[in-house]
């Protein structure tokens, strides 16, 4: 039996609430494989307690590890960026957690905020880039304080983490109309293969690099439909018709704020999951929402971005029919309407969420 050693982080605030139900529906949905899961510290409270951070032996450690597990991080007494940039971008960076993986599918009617969208509007994936950009880290402060301040952030785009962003986005959308055509039993009309590229490359000239990249890439597809967009008009468009999207590979600024766009019209903070990945070698999983300390400590956080991102986390194990199956109870108790929201308004504790799901996988 084939044992995954997965690495779990809670984090701080519900990060910790939410894993726990996340490891629940785990162990109720295993199958034939069995995990070894352990567990690391690394958070506000603990830097806190013991000033540290992730040193370079544990992010060695997170290299041989089947996954990772993650909550959230955030503390309000410790200085904004400090832990987090040492666990999530240790993990990115050393992981070299290239794909960040953003599912935004719409599981039930009423939770979309957009007129009239159903969930087969609603249905794709954003890869956000997760490497370079703002995010490196090239630039500061001059002067700081003074009347003659300056601050610089660079963006930073290399052709071959451009490119190898825009070919997983090829690959994915090939793999989604495959397992569309295997779900499809009517034969209806389904939705092509397609990529949609995002970036401001008219503004922002440096950009110019994704779009030669995403042309001369995409001559070796020549079956996925092909589409460029500025993120403004993204922006629009997915509020319009987010029916006209299937993968979105774009830029790591621009999809930060697109994937959060994205958690809003398939229903909130609460459901939104995602993957750190590097593509047949480590992964980090994580629901997209923060440590939210408004609510932490009252038990009452949906669990659902992260139990389906625990979700994500089999489907990169290679467990595509525990992972389906997961999705699938999921999606039964919002559609009838057992969990019915997906904020910390639903009536039900974190708890009784993981509880539900965990036993609606094991009927
Ligand atoms: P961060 O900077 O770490 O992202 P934040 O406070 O800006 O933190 P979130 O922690 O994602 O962002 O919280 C944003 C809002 O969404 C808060 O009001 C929070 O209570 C709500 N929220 C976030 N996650 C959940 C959840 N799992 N269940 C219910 N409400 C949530």
């Amino acid at each position: 039996m084939k044992t995954y050693r997965i690495g779990v982080i809670g984090g701080d605030g519900i990060g910790p609430e939410v894993v726990r139900e996340g490891l629940k529906v785990l162990r109720a949905v295993e199958d034939g494989f069995d995990y070894s899961f352990v567990e690391y510290p690394y958070s506000g409270e603990h830097y806190l307690k013991t000033k540290e951070l992730v040193p370079d032996r544990v992010i060695d450690e997170w290299r041989t590890l089947d996954a990772v597990f993650f909550g959230a991080i955030g503390h309000p007494a410790v200085e904004p960026g400090l832990v987090e940039r040492s666990v999530i971008m240790g993990l990115r960076l050393g992981l070299d957690l290239y794909v960040n993986l953003r599912p935004v599918k719409l599981f039930a009617e009423h939770l979309c905020p957009l007129k009239n969208k159903t969930p087969q509007d609603v249905d794709f994936v954003v890869i956000r880039e997760n490497t370079e950009d703002a995010y490196a880290g090239l630039g500061g402060i001059f002067k700081k304080g003074t009347p003659d301040e300056v601050a610089v952030a660079e963006m930073i785009f290399t052709r071959r983490g451009t490119e190898r962003a825009i070919r997983y986005a090829f690959e994915l959308a090939r793999q989604r109309e495959k397992q569309r055509m295997n779900a499809s039993r009517d034969g209806g009309r389904m939705k092509n293969a397609k990529v949609t590229m995002v970036d401001k490359a008219n503004a922002i000239r440096a950009q110019d690099v994704w779009t030669r990249a995403f042309a001369e890439v995409g001559k070796e597809y020549p079956d996925v439909d092909q589409n460029h967009l500025y993120v403004d008009v993204c922006g629009m468009l997915m509020v319009k018709s987010p029916e006209a999207f299937d993968v979105v590979v774009t830029t790591n600024l621009f999809g930060d704020i697109l994937t959060d766009l994205g958690a809003m019209i398939q229903g909130g903070m609460g459901i939104a999951a995602s993957g750190n990945i590097h593509p047949g070698k480590n992964g980090m999983f994580e629901p997209i929402h923060g440590s939210a300390p408004d609510i932490a400590g009252q038990g009452i956080a949906s669990p659902l971005g992260a139990i389906l991102s625990a979700g994500m986390m089999l489907d990169f194990l290679g467990e595509k029919r525990a992972a389906d199956r997961l999705e699938t109870a999921v999606a039964s108790l919002l559609v009838s309407r057992r969990i019915p929201s997906v904020d910390a308004r639903s009536g039900l504790s974190t708890s009784q969420i993981g509880d539900m799901v965990a036993r609606a996988l094991q009927h």
